[in-house]
Order: C-alpha cells, then structure tokens, then sequence
C-alpha cells in the first residue's frame, strides 16, 4: 500500500479552518456554535460514504501534520484572516498532497489561502463588499457532479459581495457564475486538476451569514467532496524516452 492510499471506501473529509474569526466576531456562534469547522464537518457527518474530521490553525503544525494527511482524501479549507500564519513548510506539504492526488475544496475568503494563491500560480484577488446583499449562483455546467440534485440556481438571502474580476487562471470546469443584488458577477464555483489531484474554489460562506446551513450550499459541498476525492487516474510517464520506431 502506498503512502495515503484509501485504506476502505469511505472518503476521508478533513475540515480545515483557521479559527481565528470565531475569537474576533462573537456574533459568528449564533449561526456556527460550533464553530465554521464545525457547521462544516456537520455538512459531511452524517453520509454513508464519508469520514470526517476537523483542524485548526492553533494545532500543532496546523493540525495538517504527515499522519494527518496520510487520513484524508479532502481537504475543505476555511480561512480568512491570517493567511502568513500558515507556515510555508505547511504550505509545500498539502500543496504536494494535492499534487499528489488529494482534493482540495477551497471556500470563500480561502482565496488568499497560500495553498490556493500557489496552486494557481496568481495573486486570487477580487472586488467585494460586505453590506448583506443577495447572491443568486446560477448553474452554468447543469450535468457536472458537484451540481447535481441542486436545479437552475441557489439563491442566499444575504451574502458578501464578490466581484470580478477575479485574479484566477481559467478555470478547467466552471459550474456556478454568482450574480448580486448590486449588480457584479463572479465566478463561484471553479473546478481545476493539478497534477493529479482536483481542487474545487467554491465562494459563499462569508462568516457572518448562517450560509452553511442552507441546504443547497451543503450539497454542493457533498458532491463536492466526492467529486474531488478521486486522484486523478492515469500512468504519467515523464523523462527521457526512446523511440517508438527505428530513427
Ligand atoms: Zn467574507
């Protein structure tokens, strides 16, 4: 068996969140009592197919230490506030389990999370603004896996804003574009393969607004999960070759 090989069928779910926010905005725990990690894990706890568990950045090494990653086929990252935080030893680490096969579902304020601003290779930067407005997500790849089940559009009462343009590559798949009340639009919901591991940007979830309670949002996230799980599939062969046919 090799090093994080699925040692049964239940996908391995690692909820990840800085909890820092918590600390900083009381009002968070009226929605999340538990915490943003632990609205989340709750989002994945109760499905036959998975295993949840959850970290924070006050662990030690992050909670995201060898033994750890060596659990988890996904990790859904949750940050906001203290980015730098996250040592770079850290950062190499899961950035190489992505590349490895492990999925990475990155949500909302997570787009300056160092691990993605690498992956992707771009700053992640965006417009936004947080007054409460409404966020309509609508479906733009209706027969993608992490859209199933959830119809034309989800619609969230309140949200922060988002806006683009958005500082991304392109992204390999795009399954929702989110419209606002005040008019800008937004890439939400961004599927990309590196190396061969699948990462999901995924960006509703400002701390403020009970969004991980809505029903919708926590399908995605499922099927997200499951969609990301899977390394993918493939011999990769790099290096010198010989020739196929006499030269
Ligand atoms: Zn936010």
């Amino acid at each position: 068996m090799t090093k994080g090989e699925r040692t049964m069928d239940r996908i391995r779910v690692l909820v990840w969140n800085e909890n820092v926010e918590e600390r900083r905005k009381p009002e968070i725990l009226k929605h999340y009592p538990d915490g943003i990690h632990g609205a989340l894990a709750s989002v994945f706890g109760d499905e036959h197919d998975m295993v949840v568990s959850a970290a924070t950045m006050d662990q030690a090494e992050c909670g995201l230490t060898e033994e750890v990653l060596d659990q988890t086929d996904v990790v859904v990252w949750w940050s906001h506030h203290r980015f730098e935080d996250v040592p770079q030893d850290i950062v190499d680490r899961v950035k190489e389990r992505v590349l490895a096969g492990m999925g990475l579902i990155v949500l909302h304020s997570a787009h300056f999370a160092r691990v993605f601003q690498q992956l992707m290779g771009t700053s992640c930067n965006l417009k936004w603004r947080n007054v409460g407005e409404s966020e309509r997500l609508w479906v733009v790849s209706p027969s993608h896996p992490i859209v199933k089940g959830i119809g034309d559009y989800i619609d969230l009462p309140h949200e922060e804003m988002y806006g683009e343009p958005f500082d991304i590559p392109a992204p390999d798949e795009l399954v929702f574009i989110s419209w606002f009340k005040g008019g800008e639009v937004f890439r939400s919901g961004c599927c990309y393969v590196r190396g061969k591991g699948r990462i999901f940007y995924f960006r509703p979830g400002h701390e403020t607004y009970p969004t991980y309670l809505n029903a919708k949002i926590q399908q995605v996230l499922r099927n997200a999960a499951r969609w990301a799980a899977s390394a993918v599939s493939g011999e990769r062969r790099f290096g010198q070759q010989d020739p196929l046919e006499p030269l």
